[in-house]
């Protein structure tokens, strides 16, 4: 039987059902009738983060930068990389501490970069600094 996974759509926010055996097979938002899994991070504000985190069954990494940090640029064609490589098993998002400073306040965010690891509306695991492709894909994957 196949299981069906809910998916936020990472242009309109809708929730979608899809099989689990179809998530990498290009499905489209039955709203807004774009592309489920982009292979790119998504930009979270407080508007769709708590849908994209609680709603979503796929873990969800979230970057959080600024665009003043040195470091933040450094990791983020690495993030860019890693979306495309973990998608559609693992959803990746960025959001921007300094547009967002409530959800910044919100997970304590002290240093950035940071990524947080979401699990079913859960923080599963945090890594503070910036990391290498190989480095950031094998801690996502430690930790699923
Ligand atoms: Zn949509």
């Amino acid at each position: 039987m196949a299981e069906a996974l809910h998916v936020v759509c990472p242009h309109c926010d809708a929730i979608n059902r899809v099989p689990a055996g179809k998530l990498g097979a290009g499905g489209k938002c039955g709203k807004c009738g774009q592309p489920l899994i982009t292979g790119r991070p998504i930009n979270l504000t407080r508007n769709n983060f708590t849908r994209h985190v609680g709603r979503s069954d796929l873990p969800l990494v979230v970057d959080f930068w600024a665009p003043w940090c040195g470091p933040c640029k450094m990791m983020a064609p690495i993030f860019e990389q890693a979306a495309a490589r973990l998608q559609p098993r693992v959803r990746l998002g960025k959001v921007n501490t300094e547009q967002q400073q409530a959800l910044a306040a919100q997970f304590g965010i002290r240093s950035i970069p940071t990524l947080v690891l979401f699990k079913e509306g859960r923080e599963a695991a945090r890594q503070a600094g910036a990391m290498d492709l190989q480095s950031l894909v094998g801690w996502v994957e430690k930790n699923l």
